[in-house]
């Protein structure tokens, strides 16, 4: 088995390769929650929901979020009564948030409603909530803080940030489906998610780097230079006070991480990193970057 740490685009870019080469019940992926807020009452688990339905074979993979041909139906109707919902959430991901909100509220853990969403989606890889209980990643802006989701989808990033920070009301705990798929593995695959948004609040979670530093564990960049591949990843790094670069990310997983993998185009040098194509534009190019990750796990 092989266990994953993901957000919600690089690294399911990444499984979209491993999920042809591998039997998806050997795939286990640990997954960002600090992204998941409640919208009109119901569950959004963003990072959750793009793997979920990576697996099930519904995701939309020209956006990365949102289940493919889903209509807006609902969305448009709730915003003409008046409720101005900043996510344009589809009418069968609505669905799903409903389940797991309702799940949530009858005392369900995080981990068993995700369980339960996958089962009924079909999807077979064993997709695991970093923790169990609440936590935000918020960042600073001149007139506070704001949700992540805030400042990335309502404000398309395009507000000056000079920090980042978690809330939760109890510090956060990597659940023991986390430890033990860790520990179960033959390695650990950091994909190129966002190293602030998407890896730092997993390896936040107690117990997720001490079992990290009793593993193999790889790790992909998703810096080319000083820019990311896509998204705000340059203004969290520094907002985070890192170096917006492989090198930064590197330094934030160092402690641990065993390969480190750079994109062959990355003007950054980074001694002992593994020089590989990282641009998973399409399929194909998913495909041969998780033959080679898997070529350096299993040595075949
Ligand atoms: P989010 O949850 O939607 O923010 O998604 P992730 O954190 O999983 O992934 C976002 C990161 O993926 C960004 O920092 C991008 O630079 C990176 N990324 C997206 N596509 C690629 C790719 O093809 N190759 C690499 N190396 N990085 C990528």
């Amino acid at each position: 088995m092989i266990t994953f740490l993901s957000g919600g685009t690089g690294t399911p870019k990444l499984l979209r390769g491993m999920r042809e080469l591998l039997d998806e019940r050997e795939i286990a992926v640990v997954v960002n929650t600090a992204e998941d807020m409640w919208l009109s009452g119901n569950h959004l688990s963003p990072d959750i929901d793009t793997v979920m339905y990576l697996f099930a074979g519904i995701l939309d993979t020209g956006k990365w979020w949102g289940i493919r041909d889903d209509t807006y139906i609902t969305h448009d109707l709730v915003a003409r009564l008046g409720i101005d919902e900043f996510i344009a959430v589809g009418d069968q991901d609505r669905a799903v948030h409903v389940a797991r909100g309702e799940m949530l509220r009858r005392g369900m853990r995080l981990t068993e409603a995700t369980k339960a969403l996958c089962r009924s989606l079909a999807a077979r890889a064993t997709v695991l909530p970093m923790t169990d209980s609440p936590v935000t990643t918020y960042v600073c802006t001149q007139k506070g803080e704001i949700h992540f989701q805030e400042y990335w989808v309502k404000h398309r990033g395009d507000v000056p940030i000079d920090g980042v920070v978690r809330r939760s009301s109890e510090p956060p705990v990597a659940t023991d489906e986390v430890i033990r798929a860790i520990e179960a593995s033959d390695a650990v695959v950091i994909g190129p998610s966002n190293p602030v948004t998407s890896i730092s609040p997993i390896l936040e979670c107690a117990g997720v780097k001490e079992a990290l530093r009793r593993q193999c564990v790889i790790a992909v960049s998703p810096f080319i230079g000083d820019a990311p591949v896509s998204g705000p990843a340059a203004a969290l790094m520094r907002a985070f006070g890192k170096e917006a670069s492989s090198a930064g990310t590197l330094s934030l997983y160092e402690e641990f991480v065993d390969v480190f993998i750079q994109d062959i185009r990355d003007p950054v040098a980074v001694e002992g990193a593994l020089r590989l194509d990282t641009l998973m534009v399409n399929r194909g190019k998913s495909l041969d970057l998780a033959k080679n990750i898997l070529t350096l796990i299993y040595g075949c």
